[in-house]
């Protein structure tokens, strides 16, 4: 069953919303129950069975305890699914969390411990694979390598596009064609569903952190799986067992900003292009990594991404020396990791997002990333004209 019969602006408002005239309220209910009462002992029990194996509440029963589940949670998972054209979502406390429970259900859970990794990933999630900290061996790779990296053994692909913090597109049907039936899963943080729909170009797993776009505000922490009813099982398995459970609170945040995801990604998207523009030709600025800026060579602009995003990479000509005075002479943007919310952040890749990455895969000392929020443009773009300096001039004092 695929949930796709509204557009995504409506679907963004109304999704994981239809029980709440049945409860007369128009707001969505907070529920912050940490136990739930037992209808009686027995079908208590069967209630408990049934969630802990990754189930529904059974009709009459109860939702037993809030690592089993929360109406709350639910909603917020149902709409992302929606948004995503899945039959279900799963969220988690981090997006760590959901990319740890990816990885337990699908390779430690199926006894095939094999990861195949497209290089460039979050620095947290090549971290996880690379210390094979919960018993995952990985193989990295580029996206054309995919094919020849699979063994029997290999229960996940896990890819990023656009990449992180490269910005380089992954043509997802492309490497789901090499993985002979593994489950492929593709990190969608950047893109959210506004602009990609990994499920619809043969992905197994749409993962976020919703701690970026989707709860765009920069005040909850929290993670999310987008997949089919039979993965989404095994997800809630696992999060039941090892607790990766997402606050009620959190989710009410998250899902009351899928409202505003569309709006806020189109206006965010429509000022990185007008920065990117300004950037483009700055003699501070050897070169902008941006989606499309230097073709498509992978082809997916507009058949798998319906747009270019509001993150960019930037290289400047100062290097290391010029990173650390933009980032520190910046005033309207905030130097700080995270992405993805209503106000502008900068900063620098190899140090801070991407310092638990291998040396051979780490970002250059020269690159810098901005994440574009909802200020005015041409005052993000005041802002970086102060910070940027011409290399001819770091050595000096400000
Ligand atoms: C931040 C981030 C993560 C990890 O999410 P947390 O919510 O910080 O645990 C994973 N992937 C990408 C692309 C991210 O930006």
């Amino acid at each position: 069953m695929r949930r796709e019969s509204h557009s995504l602006d409506t679907a963004a408002v109304h999704a994981g919303r239809d029980d709440l005239a049945g409860l007369g309220v128009h707001a969505l209910p907070l529920d912050l129950s940490t136990t739930n009462p037992l209808p009686g002992i027995e079908s208590g029990g069967l209630s408990y069975e049934a969630l802990a194996s990754g189930g529904a509440v059974p009709d009459g029963g109860s939702a037993v305890y809030a690592r089993l589940w929360n109406p709350t949670v639910a909603r917020f998972e149902d709409a992302l699914a929606t948004m995503e054209h899945a039959e279900a979502g799963v969220a988690f406390s981090s997006g760590m969390a959901a990319v740890t429970a990816s990885v337990l259900a699908l390779c430690l859970g199926q006894q095939k411990p094999h990861v195949v990794a497209v290089r460039p990933l979050y620095g947290g999630t090549d971290h996880l694979l690379a210390s094979g900290m919960v018993g995952t061996e990985v193989s990295f790779c580029a996206a054309d390598e995919v094919a020849a990296a699979i063994r029997p053994d290999t229960g996940l692909i896990m890819l990023e596009t656009p990449a992180n913090p490269t910005l380089e597109l992954v043509d997802i049907a492309a490497v789901v064609a090499q993985g002979a039936g593994v489950p492929v899963l593709v990190d969608n943080t950047f893109a959210t569903p506004v602009l990609q729909n990994p499920l619809d170009h043969g992905a197994a797993l749409s993962l976020h952190s919703a701690t970026k776009y989707l709860g765009g505000h920069g005040d909850a922490v929290g993670g999310v799986v987008a997949c089919s009813e039979k993965i989404a099982a095994r997800l809630r398995q696992v999060r039941a067992i090892t607790g990766g459970i997402l606050h009620p609170l959190a989710a009410y945040l998250f899902h009351r900003g899928l409202a505003t995801l569309p709006v806020r990604m189109r206006a965010q998207q429509d000022s990185a292009r007008r920065i990117v523009d300004w950037l483009t030709g700055h003699d501070a600025v050897a070169e902008v990594c941006y989606p499309g800026l230097h073709g498509d060579p992978t082809g997916v602009l507009g058949r798998q991404m319906h747009g270019t995003g509001a993150m960019i990479s930037i290289r400047l000509r100062g290097g290391y020396a010029a990173a650390e005075r933009l980032t520190g002479d910046v005033s309207l943007f905030t130097h700080a990791v995270s992405l993805g919310g209503v106000d502008s952040l900068i900063q620098h890749p190899a140090a801070l997002t991407h310092r638990p990455v291998a040396a051979e895969a780490k970002p250059d000392a020269d690159v810098v990333r901005l994440s574009i929020g909802l200020e005015s443009p041409e005052d993000l773009i005041a802002d970086l004209a102060r910070a940027l300096v011409s290399p001819a001039l770091i050595g000096e004092d400000r």
